[in-house]
């Protein structure tokens, strides 16, 4: 037979468990352990008052230095769900007393502000820029005959067709970029980074915000230059996205509620352009 079991009296549980509104003291639940019973005249209890020493030999983080009295003391003691309680005792090591005791400090903490009147702190929900692209304008504007390339292209040998004259031509893609905001979080200070060969983006203004589920309109321009024939520059506009612009990004930038920021990339592709939301690594 072991040594006697150094138990703690009723109103040491009871004070561990006050202590801490009869919320689990492990910091992930705080879960409450009381409740009412179907007989009115009791109350169910999940709650353990268990021991951060062991209270037996045998048993786990068991002290050898300390007393009777200091085993069955107060600060000995932390409150539990019966899960959390059974938790720590089967593996003692990756819960040693450090830890216990830095848990008890945090929930008599929470229950302390809860007391008082004080929310904890919310977490802070982060907002979710996307966009898409809608095309508003584009085409080719003819700048004139390009002598020296048609020469070079015909060897100065006549007579050359007008449809073989090659051309400065500028080739224009004219897009709105629609930014929406898909969440419920407002955006603040929404800034864009041009990491693409677009010519022109709208200018934000320096201070701005997006509400929940509202959006915002910004111009977008490719101006290139091509020389060559008409119809090989035909061709080439009729692309809702031009190969230049095709895996190239745009960085959107922009700040929480708790100035945090975050950035969506937006990818051009084919067809229009994807989205990807990136959060810094100590949010989520
Ligand atoms: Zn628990």
């Amino acid at each position: 037979m072991s040594k006697n079991r150094d138990d703690f009296s009723e109103p040491t549980k009871r004070n561990l468990a006050r202590r801490v509104n009869y919320k689990c003291s492990f910091p992930e639940c705080l879960k409450p352990t009381e409740g009412p019973h179907t007989d009115p005249n009791k109350y169910l209890s999940v709650g353990v008052a268990a021991h951060i020493s062991a209270a037996s030999e045998t048993g786990p983080r068991y002290n050898e230095d300390l007393s009777e009295a200091e085993r069955k003391d107060i600060t000995n003691g932390i409150w539990l769900c019966e899960t959390h309680a059974r938790m720590i005792d089967k593996d003692a090591k990756r819960y040693p007393v450090e830890t216990l005791n830095e848990w008890k400090t945090i929930s008599e903490g929470i229950a302390l502000k809860e007391l008082e009147g004080i929310k904890a702190e919310e977490k802070v929900a982060n907002p979710i820029l996307e966009a898409e692209i809608r095309f508003a304008s584009g085409g080719q504007t003819n700048n004139g005959f390009n002598f020296a390339a048609t020469f070079k292209e015909h060897g100065g040998k006549g007579p050359i067709s007008p449809l073989q004259k090659l051309y400065n031509f500028t080739q224009h893609w004219h897009y709105q970029l629609v930014i929406y905001n898909n969440s419920t979080k407002p955006a603040f200070n929404i800034q864009l980074n041009n990491n693409s060969p677009l010519t022109y983006i709208e200018k934000v203004s320096k201070v701005n915000n997006l509400a929940p589920l509202e959006s915002m309109k910004v111009d977008i321009h490719l101006d290139k230059p091509f020389v060559g024939m008409g119809k090989d520059s035909s061709k080439i506009i009729k692309a809702f996205v031009p190969k230049d612009l095709i895996d190239k990004t745009v960085e959107l930038k922009y700040l929480n509620e708790n100035r945090d920021e975050i950035v969506s990339i937006l990818t051009f592709e084919e067809d229009g352009i994807s989205n990807k939301v990136l959060v810094s690594k100590d949010e989520e």
